[in-house]
This record gives C-alpha cells, structure tokens and sequence, in this order.
C-alpha cells in the first residue's frame, strides 16, 4: 500500500536524532544546565550580525512580490554569476555561472548529484567514517553504496583498500573534508594521490569516475593550511557546498552545487543535475536566502568558538587518557571508545548525563563522536563527567 522503503525511512529515525530527542527529555526534567548534550552538529554561534542586516534590509527595500517570487529553476542569476566569481577568486578555478545551481543545502546537494549521475548497476564509495545519510541519499538512486574503511590509527584514506573497492562499476566518490565525524583534513598529498589513481581506473576501465565534493565544513579549518579544492586537481569534481555551517544558517537550507567545466561533458552533467533537481523538487533555492547569501561569499560565524572547544577538549580528554583522533577541521571530534561495543560506552556516559553518539552509523565501529559546537562553558562543566566515566575503565 505504501513505499516500504520510505515507510521504514520515515519509522526508523537516526541514532543521532534519538539521542536528542533523549537530551530533550532529560532537559525537561533536570535542567539544561546539567545535560551534556554532544550529539547534534547544530552551530551554536550566530550567523554574523550583518547577515540580518541584510535581511532587514531586503524585507524593508524590495517589493514583497520579487523578494519572495520564484527565482528561475537553477537559481537567480545575479546569486549565480556572485557564486561563481567567487569560487573562481578564492580558489582560482575556472568558474561558469551556468554551472552553478543554487539548492537546499548539502543534503539537496547531494541528492540531487547521487540522482544525475547515478545508473542501474552503478558504484557509489563513501569513505568510513561518513556521514550517515550518505547511505539514504544513495539508495533513492538505483546505484549501491561501497564503503572503503580508513585507515583506524589516524582516520585518513587507505589507498590498498580503496584500490580494490574500484570497479568497472564505480561511478563516483563522495570525499568530504574536513570530515563529519572525524574532523579530519585530506591532505594535499592525498588528494593528489587519489586524483592519480582515479584518472589510472577510468583509463583502464574506460569510464567516467566522478568526485563528488562535500564540503559543507570547508572554512571550519583550525591548522592554517588551506583544504585543497579538489577541481584543482581532478577534472570529473562536482563540489556540494552548503552555507548552514560556515554561516549558521542550517534551518535556512541554503547551499550550491558546482560542476567543474573540466568535467566531461560538464554542460550534459549540469542538464542532469536540472532534471535531478527538477525530479527531485529542489528547483528555486528559498530566493530571500539566496539573495542574502550572495552578499555574504566573504563572511563566517565566529568560529574561533569552535577552535577553542577543540582546544579544550582535546586537552582535557587527553589528559584524562582517552585516545583522540586530533580534529584540523568542522567541529567534531572522533574519540575511541574504551570499551570494543560503542553503543554499549554512550549507555554508560548517559549515566553522567554525557550524550555521545556510537560511531557505528558512521560506518567504523568503535569510536563515539563527540559534536563540539556548543557553549565553552559546557565543555568545562562536562570535562569532571568525563573523568568520572573514564575511570569506570581503570
Ligand atoms: N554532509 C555532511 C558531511 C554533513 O555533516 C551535513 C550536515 O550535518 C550535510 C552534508 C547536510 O548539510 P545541510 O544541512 O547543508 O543539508
């Protein structure tokens, strides 16, 4: 009677949302002050005051017919032609506005690329740890998921897996870094590396392997060294961008899809992401947001929030004993569990009012993440608690 697959979708929600959906009822009866509520990737600083601004000032000067009219299906061109000049002047990349589709956020992003690209029979390789939609987004496709492990001591890729994951089947690879769950960075060097081996597996197979680029976290970077932009150096990339977390706007959804002009066929790929978006009903991104993004390309919330959270963490769950994996980027950070049965390590940490999210959505069992995009203060009233927890295990 009902679309199975949708049906459970829609009974079974994410391990994530459960644990919130705990942290609300714990809040409800011991106070929030005494929840130490990690779970959720919701930027707890604003969006920069001057994006108000703007909004204010768009509601007060544009005539409401115009200001909240559809824009044409792709996006307003002027928001794509501001997009494009940007992505060429940050990241010195030729950059045609016509290949350039405002949508709703990375999740739009992606599913709208999964569907254009995607064909029966066809490969999909996310990279564990990955974000857990990765899986729900692919399977609206007729394509299947493979997942590539990274490597357990430092969560980067592991290039003797990822050689035997490729197959004359392989349509594309999702990469994204700095990385939900992990935080961490792709570095130069790999991306180089991966770049080769792709460019070695569609000349040997003769196919088209695709990158797709999820970069929702691309200017939460802590080290000082740029993320590399990966249709630098690999031509068939189709970058997802989302402003929700660099600007804290994620209720807003708000974001782009980029087809590289390198790509092959890149004008046929950008037709299949209009029908993707088309069929999928993600044409005309909310036009205020995409009026109001366009005067924000340079802006960022206050992330140095994020960075001194990162540092205080990562301090003080080191000094503690647990082992982390040091986050450069987004703001989470992957910490091993002390006991083999994540799941079995966040029902402890409930017991201090620790709420933690069991690795094994992400693909790699044994860790938790921790989301750090909260208050300082929390992280400090909580650090006690993670000790206490800690020494459960001594
Ligand atoms: N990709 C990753 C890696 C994410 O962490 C998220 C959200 O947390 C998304 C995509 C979806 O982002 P958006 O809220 O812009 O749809």
């Amino acid at each position: 009677m009902l679309n199975e697959r949708m049906l459970d979708l829609g009974k079974r929600s994410s391990v994530i949302r459960e644990i919130f959906e705990y942290g609300n009822k714990r809040r409800a009866e011991i106070g929030a002050e005494n929840v130490f509520d990690f779970s959720l990737g919701n930027p707890s600083v604003p969006c920069p005051p001057a994006f108000n601004e703007t909004l204010k000032q768009f509601l007060d000067t544009v005539p409401a017919e115009s200001l909240h009219g559809y824009t044409s299906g792709p996006g307003d061109l002027a928001v794509r032609k501001a997009v494009a000049a940007d992505i060429s002047a940050k990241f010195g990349v030729d950059a045609p506005f016509d290949l350039v589709y405002m949508t709703c956020g990375a999740a739009a992003s992606l599913c709208i690329t999964l569907n254009a690209l995607a064909e029966e029979g066809d490969e999909v390789i996310a990279f564990a740890p990955f974000f857990p939609e990765y899986r729900v987004f692919t399977e609206t496709t007729p394509a299947k998921l493979v997942v590539v492990p990274c490597k357990s001591s430092d969560l980067q890729l592991d290039f003797d897996a990822l050689e035997k994951a490729i197959t004359p089947h392989t349509k594309a690879l999702i990469l994204n870094s700095p990385n939900n769950p992990s935080g961490v960075i792709v570095p130069e060097a790999d991306v180089v590396r991966l770049a080769a081996l792709l460019n070695e597996k569609q000349a040997a197979y003769g196919t088209d392997i695709f990158l797709i680029a999820d970069e929702p976290y691309r200017p939460l970077v802590y080290t000082g060294e740029p993320v590399p932009y990966l249709p630098r150096y690999y031509d068939n990339t189709v970058v997802c961008y989302s402003f929700s977390k660099a600007l804290s706007l994620p209720g807003e959804r708000i974001g782009y899809i980029f087809v590289s002009p390198a790509c092959k066929a890149a004008r046929d790929v950008f037709a299949a992401v209009c029908g993707a978006g088309r069929a999928l009903g993600y044409v005309c991104a909310p036009s205020l947001m995409q009026y109001a993004v366009a005067r924000h390309l340079d802006d960022t919330a206050d992330i140095h929030i994020y960075e001194k959270n990162r540092t205080m963490l990562y301090n003080g769950l080191c000094e503690i004993g647990y082992s982390v994996i040091k986050p450069d980027g987004a703001f989470y950070m992957f910490v091993r569990s002390p006991e083999p049965d994540a799941g079995a390590f966040c029902e402890k940490a409930k017991q201090y009012d620790l709420l933690l999210v069991p690795s094994d959505s992400f693909g790699m069992p044994g860790f938790v993440r921790i989301a750090y995009c909260v208050k300082p203060e929390m992280i400090e009233r909580a650090l006690p608690a993670f000790e206490k927890l800690f020494r459960e295990y001594r």
